[in-house]
């Protein structure tokens, strides 16, 4: 196996990559009649009522539609899983697992634009955030395969002694449920069920009801790299029954999500309720919200400040985990870059995401629009709305780029995560004291500080307390490997997905000392 290396991203669109993207776009439109079918314990399950999922850049069109499983569906799913996984699965030689998901990261590229093609119209992302989606669920295919090497076929170090043989296995734990979000609808999605799987795992995955046809999509080719049935459990449905039932079922040993404080909170306590028949202390791997702030110092390079906050604020329509939310201004770079910045903002163009020349598309759907919009009415009494401030074409969900200034740090926008394209602008006297504002929020997933003071930077290290912390350089976009990712406080278990500590969690290790004289 050669050693990981991230796959590329695509920021320039070929004739011939373009043609492939609208073959993508053939494909998934190829399907719009077909119901995708729940996978319980090894078999296909095609009645029941069915999710419906809509273009959110034109909200007219269907693009498909899944099986949800019911309660008790669910129930049997985890039930068949702990089957699967005590029978079959967890006895499985680790390089035979290694192999599927190797084979799967092949099958993604194989798909590339098909994949980019579900981003784009089912969750709303640009060509070039569907395609580094895509890239992120190669990358973590790779990675956790050689991170399988690692941990369960090579030889574990131990201090050795005379006369006795130890040695220690990461040993697989049964049962994962795992419950991703709808905003890295493929990345996360896999990168959490591929985890799980290739350490020896069985796996009930309810994909987020905003994209279950990405996932539905996914499960096929882990079919098609040879996953064998029954191992991975494909049951969509609502969070509150579908979620809570696997959440709270005896057989259920971990639970893997990522989603918003409140629900992950929720996980959190069930995950601590022992329920009867349960023989152990469920794992709650919880990655949650964040409301990351880039701290600007006076002596800043602002061009490359004004083009980190750009990105970072607006990729994705704001909807990442760590998009750039606030932005703090130390002295006069406060009156240096935030003009540019709406100049910048007011010539973005918004627009349904087919088009490769839209750079912002629309938000995941009505409700999320509906939040947003109610955030801005509360800026536009807590800060001077400076652009944007209102929704954009009715076709589908947009919200234009919005920045409000003047921000203080207790008002509702500088503190609470809205998720959408509003980013909070405010003004600090020096360096300390935009720290301590970035320190003052609940949350501690992502940042970023601008400056050209070794002091200060230093500063930053030490006291910016986020689980991933970038000097002049934008607060998204952390690489599989490189820069592994996750919160603290309320932004997670700070799990660090992507990272070499990341597969200990679906794991546990298991010591057998021998004395070989018998
Ligand atoms: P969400 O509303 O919390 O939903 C996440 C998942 O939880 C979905 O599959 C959802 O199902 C499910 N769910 C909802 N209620 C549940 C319950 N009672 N029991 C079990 N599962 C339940 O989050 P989202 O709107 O999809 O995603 C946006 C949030 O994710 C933001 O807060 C963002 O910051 C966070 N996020 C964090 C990271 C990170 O790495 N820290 C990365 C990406 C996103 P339904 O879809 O059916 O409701
Ligand atoms: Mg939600």
């Amino acid at each position: 196996m050669q050693p990981f290396k991230n796959e590329p991203i695509t920021t320039v669109w070929t004739d011939e990559r373009k043609r492939s993207m609208h073959a993508g776009f053939v494909k998934v439109r190829e399907r719009a009649k077909d119901i995708r079918p729940l996978r319980v314990n090894g078999s296909l399950d095609t009645d029941g009522p069915t999710i419906e999922r809509f273009n959110p850049s034109n909200t007219k069109e269907l693009l498909g539609r899944c099986i949800a499983a019911s309660a008790g569906i669910t129930k049997a799913a985890v039930d068949g899983a702990h089957q699967t996984f005590m029978n079959f699965w967890r006895k499985t030689d680790p390089m035979f697992r290694v192999r599927i998901v190797l084979r799967t990261a092949q099958l993604l590229r194989k798909y590339r634009d098909e994949f980019n093609a579900y981003l784009v119209l089912e969750a709303g992302k640009s060509w070039t955030e569907a395609d580094g989606d895509t890239a992120e669920a190669i990358d973590f295919c790779e990675f956790y395969a050689r991170e399988d090497v690692r941990l369960q076929v090579e030889k574990q170090p131990l201090t050795e002694l005379p006369d006795e043989e130890n040695e220690l296995y990461y040993i697989p734990i049964g049962v994962v449920a795992v419950i991703p979000p709808w905003n890295f609808p493929l990345a996360i999605m896999a990168g959490m069920t591929v985890a799980a799987i290739v350490s020896g795992n069985t796996v009930c995955l309810k994909p987020a009801s905003n994209t279950p046809l990405v996932a539905a999509r996914f499960v096929e080719i882990l079919e098609e790299a040879g996953l064998p049935p029954g191992v991975l459990n494909f049951v969509p449905g609502s969070g509150s029954e579908v979620g809570n039932t696997l959440v709270q079922h005896p057989l259920t040993r971990a639970v893997a999500f990522t989603g918003s404080k409140g629900v992950g909170l929720g996980i959190s306590e069930w995950c601590g309720k022992v329920v009867p028949g349960q023989i152990w202390i469920k794992r709650a791997i919880l990655e949650m919200g964040g409301k990351d702030a880039m701290l600007i110092d006076e002596n800043s390079d602002y061009e490359s400040a004004l083009a980190a906050i750009h990105s970072a604020a607006w990729g994705f329509q704001g909807q990442k985990c760590s998009a750039c939310s606030r932005a703090i201004f130390v002295g006069k770079s406060y009156d240096a870059i935030v003009p540019r910045l709406v100049e910048r903002a007011k010539q973005i163009k918004l627009g349904p995401v087919e088009d490769v020349e839209n750079f912002m598309g629309p938000v995941i759907d009505a409700k999320a629009k509906g939040t947003i919009m109610s955030y801005i009415e509360i800026g536009k009494k807590e800060g001077k709305l400076l652009v944007g401030g209102e929704a954009g074409p009715a076709d589908g969900h947009f919200v234009k780029p919005t920045i409000f200034g003047e921000v203080q740090p207790d008002a509702r926008i500088h503190c609470e995560e809205i998720f959408g394209p509003v980013l909070a602008c405010m003004r600090v006297k020096d360096f300390q004291q935009g720290l301590d504002i970035v320190n003052s929020s609940e949350y501690g997933l992502t940042g970023a500080a601008y400056s050209r003071s070794r002091e200060n930077l230093e500063l930053a290290r030490r006291d910016f307390h986020v689980g991933n912390l970038y000097l002049n350089r934008k607060c998204t976009g952390a690489l599989v490997g490189a820069q592994p990712f996750g919160g603290f406080n309320m932004s997670g278990t700070d799990s660090k997905a992507g990272g070499r500590d990341y597969l200990l969690l679906f794991t546990q290790a298991k010591v057998v000392s021998d004395k070989l004289d018998y």
